[in-house]
């Protein structure tokens, strides 16, 4: 039954530490010396050696590639003008979202004259 057994610690719910403490509960199976489903992920270490655990910081979620809104505090504020706009239609909305993000990757912030453009476009005419 070595399958059961939780493959940290050996099956005896505590692992050893070097540092003072002489055992602490074992994170793999939290004390209860069976192998628990999430092991799997761990490599296979030898059961009598649990020191040879790492913990491995592995980023659950991958990191979205490139902004997906405006960066700088005047973009994102049009941003939010942009999609509070009643005079808009949502593709237009999208479509000045996206010229507000591509025009701050161009010029790496936005400029009054461009504030200006989108602000006239977001806002009723009086
Ligand atoms: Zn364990």
């Amino acid at each position: 039954m070595d399958g059961e057994l939780c493959r940290l610690c050996g099956g005896d719910g505590r692992i050893g530490n070097a540092l003072g403490r002489s055992s602490a509960t074992c994170p793999g199976c939290h004390g209860s010396g069976r192998r628990a489903d999430t092991s799997s992920g761990f490599h296979d270490v030898t059961k009598t050696k649990p020191s040879h655990y790492r913990p491995e910081v592995r980023p659950g979620v991958a990191i979205p590639k490139g902004p997906k809104g405006p960066t700088t505090p005047e973009g994102t504020q049009l941003a939010l003008e942009v999609s509070a706009s009643t005079v808009l239609a949502e593709d237009a909305k999208a479509r000045l979202l996206a010229e507000i993000v591509n025009h701050e990757s161009t010029h790496g912030r936005c400029t009054k004259t461009f504030i200006k453009k989108i602000r006239k476009q977001a806002r009723p005419a009086p």
